[in-house]
This record gives C-alpha cells, structure tokens and sequence, in this order.
C-alpha cells in the first residue's frame, strides 16, 4: 500500500493547489446528481473561491455529439466547439463559467487516446491494461481540467451510480487520485436516494446504505453523503445514515425535491455544506455572498405579473430535455420581464394537418428550435410563415433561422421549390446548403465533427433589432450546424425585405436574419440558448419575450 503523502505540486504542473471534489451517485439515475453538482460549485463560487466542473460517462462514445437527442436529452456545446453531456448546461447557468473540452470525457474517449498511443508505439510493447493505462488516462483529463482551468476547486462528476459495471475505471481512477495529489486536497461527495414504502409509511435508508457500502468496497470512503428524497428527512435517520456510512452527522445532507432546481444551492447553503467543505480543505475562510442567487429564486416562486403563451415547434416532443437549454432561456427571459410563461409544444409533423392557425391559436410567440433531419420540416415553415404573416414574435433558433429562409423564399421571393440540401438536394433553389469546405466530410459521411462548432464571432449591423437586444456591434455566440444561407440567394432575400443583420467579420456567413416591418422576427445561425445564464438571459430571448408580452397586453384587454 503506498504511503498518502502531499505530491500535488509537482503533479499538477501549476502553481496553484486545486482542490479536488468528486461526486458519485447512488441508488438510482436521474436523481438531479448533475444539479447537485453544479449547486456545489454554485456555493463555493458564492463564497469568493473559483469553480470548474467537468463531468465523466461511462459511454464507448467519443462525445456526445452522435447521441440521439430523442434518447439522451439536448447536446449542449462550449465555447470552444465541445459536443458534450446537458449536464454541462447546468454547470454553466449555476456556476456562470464558460466550460470546454475537458469539461466533458467519455470513456471512448479515454480508449481512443489510449489505443492512438499504442498504434504509436508510445508504450514501448508493454501489454496496455485498465489499471495503470485507463486509470491514468482518466486522472490526467481531471489533472487537465485543474491545470487548464486554474480554478482554485474542480468539481468532477461521474455519470452514472456506483457499482456499474461500466464505471469501475473512473471510481477506480478517484480513488488513486489522493496518492498523486495528497489526501487533504480531494474530497467525495456521495448523492443518493432515501425511498419512501407507502405501505409502512416510512423513508428506507436500506438502498443508500448499500451504495455507501459499495463506494466504500472500491476504496472509498465519502467526506459527505447528500441524500435525495421526496420527502422530508427526520434527524433520526441522518443520523441513523450518518452511522452507517461512517460520516459526520454535519455531512449527511438532507436534500429533499424542490419545485425549482435553482433552490438547492439555497439548500446546501442552509446546511452549511460550503463552510463544512472549506473546513475540510483548510481554506481561507471568507463571507457567502449569494444574495442575488437568493433574489432569484425568491422572484421565482413570487406570483407574475404577466402571463404568455409560446408555442415551441419542434419534433421531439417524447423528451422535453432535448431543447433543455432553450427552455431554461426562455424561462429566464421571462422572469425578467416579470412573466409566467406557458410553453406549448406543438408537434410540427402534426401541423401541416392541423393548420397553422389551428395548432398556433392563442400564442404570443412562436419559437422553433435546432434540429436535424427532414421530419416535420413543412410544419415549421407552416409556422415561421404563419409568425410572419400574423405579425407574432418569431424566434429561430439554428434550424430555426434555416426554416425562416425557405420559407421567405418560397412565399415571398417566389423561389417555388427552395429548400435546404439537408432536406432535399436535388431542389433547384438550395437557400441553405453546405459550406464548400464541409462538403468532402459530408461525402465521406463522417458525420462525427463535420460541423461548424462553438463560439464564433459576428459583426451586427446598426439599427437593428439583433444590434439593439445585444447593445452592442461585436458579439460571439455558439454554433452546432452543418448548413448555411447560400449567399448566392443573399441580395435577392434582401431586395424583398429580409434583413440580414449580423455576419461573420469576413461577412462570408450568414448569421442573423431578421425583418424590418414585424414587431420582433429573428433568426440566428447559431445557439443563444447555450449562454444564456439565470441571472443574466440572453439578449435576444429577453427581447423576444418583451416583444411578446408587448402583443398579448391589447389582446387581453
Ligand atoms: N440541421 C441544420 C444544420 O445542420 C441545423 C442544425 C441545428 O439546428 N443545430 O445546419
């Protein structure tokens, strides 16, 4: 057994001693772990430290990327052009850091860096194995992560529960990261479910036990055991859970559903988890300063004054987390222009059937999100078409700008068959096609990383709707598309009144089309919705959302 001793500084190869937080699950997924994660860091931020975040999934893939968003929720993307876990969104709105790349590692990630260096004779015809290979494969992404960031914690989450076959490698890898970096700098963080049985009327501590249990087997032993519950949690079974895992009773932290998951910081706060964990790592003790936090989630759950309807037409309508992001957006947008919003999810494969005017009845806004893939296409033009003509606040979003195009150019340009080559290539009128340098990827159909990804920049045109939401002429946003507004078709757009107000510098991209004579239409190339933060919406979300309470006011009268 090797002696625990102090290596971080040499290891590290920064001057600064990052602290080390590891959170694991257990019990059962989909407990909010990802939101217990980010609200940790959300408290430790809130008390003068800085905070990175970085999230590890078992999956062989190499990113998330090629996931299907039906299945595994919204692909959320940073700023430099990291295809990652949603989880990163929430990191990024509780901690308001921009993440990247090693935010974000999958295990096909770890293999294929692996296997590259072995097909390079890196290892000197050594046999490759999980311990030391992958494990240490996985410690340098966290070592990464500390160094790159220079951020005084980093916050690791591991996807997925203890015991999982899959998981074994980064449990594995947490637990060996005291002896590189010193016992007194890592700290494990262990999230689990207390079940209530209805037919004896009580919380079971049964299945919690039991992954502490199973942590403990692997090597490790938790500092803090946050327990996830539906009900309130009496101090006799904290203590009763405290026991059984061998925690401190101040570190068994009762964390029971709330109605907005922007309370929890509050929560942890409440049970004095930030002072607990600066204790344990010794660090300088300074004040909480969470008060703005605390201002939102008050104004959240205080009564609105105003009320509107959106219609968000997309096609997944199974999984409401493929459009995570934008909904969080629009949430925050509305909060700041004191609205209660009520978000319709109209099934655009549906709505050619329906009619636009029957599925968009009494909607202040309509937004179409990014998607992919030529299902239900023909109802979202049915949509951008219906928010131009009726004079509704239209927000395109990706796709959604796309959409707003064709549409343009059928009805109004009279370009009768256009189309986007995504959806039909052999259209004589492509308005969106494929960047000439993409297109040799696309043949090859090497789908994983073909597209224009992350943050770019974009020059708005003055005296526009984009220029005055943003407030400024230079603004950089994030990206996830393969196609573009062919430019061949730009003066034609523009000489029948679409308005393109935002480029890239070289001008050569399409950014941001909008209209002149609409209270608010605006469709961009790229995803506002990534930064956007609680406390601070994105320009464009805030504006539509004004541009909308604007219109119902008259109505309701
Ligand atoms: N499918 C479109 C493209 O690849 C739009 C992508 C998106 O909305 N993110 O360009």
């Amino acid at each position: 057994m090797p002696k625990l001793k102090s290596r971080s500084r040499s290891t590290n190869n920064s001057k600064k001693q990052t602290k080390y937080i590891f959170v694991t699950g257990g019990v059962l997924s989909g407990l909010g772990k990802g939101i217990t994660a980010a609200s940790i860091g959300n408290i430790l931020k809130a008390r003068g430290f800085s905070v990175f975040m970085q999230k590890f999934d078992q999956y062989l893939n190499v990113d998330a990327g090629t996931l299907n968003p039906a299945e595994h929720g919204e692909v959320f993307v940073t700023d430099d052009g990291g295809e990652t876990d949603l989880d990163l969104g929430h990191y990024e709105r509780f901690i308001d850091v921009n993440l990247s790349r090693v935010s974000s590692v999958m295990t096909g990630q770890i293999y294929r860096s692996i296997l590259d260096k072995e097909r390079a004779g890196y290892f000197l015809g050594k046999t490759i194995q999980v311990i030391p290979h992958v494990t240490d494969e996985v410690k340098e992404r966290i070592k990464k992560a500390a160094r790159e960031s220079q951020a005084d914690i980093l916050i690791t989450e591991i996807g997925g529960t203890v015991g999982d076959y899959e998981g074994t490698h980064f449990i594995e890898a947490i637990r060996q990261m005291v002896y590189d970096v010193g016992r007194e700098n890592v700290l494990y963080i262990h999230v689990g479910f207390v079940p209530y049985l209805a037919v004896s009327e009580e919380l079971k501590t049964k299945p919690l036990q039991n992954s502490v249990h199973d942590l403990q087997a692997m090597g490790i032993q938790p500092d803090v055991v946050i327990c996830r519950s539906d009900y309130p949690i009496r101090n006799g079974i904290i203590s009763k859970i405290a026991l059984f895992a061998g925690v401190d009773p101040d570190a068994v932290i009762p964390l029971e559903t709330v109605s907005t998951v922007y309370e929890v910081p509050l929560i942890l706060e409440r049970y004095n988890l930030d002072s607990f964990i600066i204790n344990k790592f010794q660090l300088k003790v300074t004040q909480r300063k969470n008060g703005s936090w605390a201002n939102l989630v008050a104004r959240i759950k205080k009564p609105k004054k105003n009320k509107l309807r959106l219609a968000l037409v997309g096609k997944y309508m199974g999984m409401k987390d493929t459009y995570l992001s934008v909904t969080e957006a629009l949430k925050s947008a509305a909060l700041f222009n004191d609205c209660e919003l009520h978000i319709e999810w109209v099934d655009s494969e549906k709505l050619p059937r329906r009619g636009a005017a029957e599925a968009l009845k009494n909607v202040d806004a309509i937004l179409v999100p990014g998607g992919f893939g030529k299902r239900g296409i023909e109802g979202k033009i049915l949509a951008a078409q219906y928010a131009r003509e009726k004079k509704i606040p239209y927000l395109g979003l990706c796709l959604g700008l796309q959409i707003a195009v064709i549409e343009f150019a059928r009805n109004v340009c009279k370009l009768k068959d256009a189309n986007s080559m995504e959806f039909n290539p052999k259209a004589e009128h492509q308005v969106i096609y494929v960047m000439p340098e993409q297109e040799k990827k696309l043949l090859k159909r090497e789908y994983g990383g073909s597209m224009r990804l992350g943050a770019w920049q974009c020059i708005l045109k003055p005296g526009t709707k984009a220029q005055a939401a943003y407030g400024t002429d230079k603004i950089s946003e994030r990206h996830r598309h393969r196609y573009e507004v062919n430019n061949k078709y730009r003066k034609i757009l523009e000489a029948k009144g679409m308005v393109i107000s935002g480029t890239t510098p070289d001008k050569q991209l399409v950014e941001i089309v909008e209209y002149a004579d609409h209270p608010f239409f605006v469709g961009v190339q790229f995803h506002p919705e990534f930064k956007s933060r609680p406390l601070t919406p994105g320009p464009l979300f805030r504006e539509f959302i004004k541009a909308a309470l604007a219109r119902s006011k008259p109505r309701k009268k």
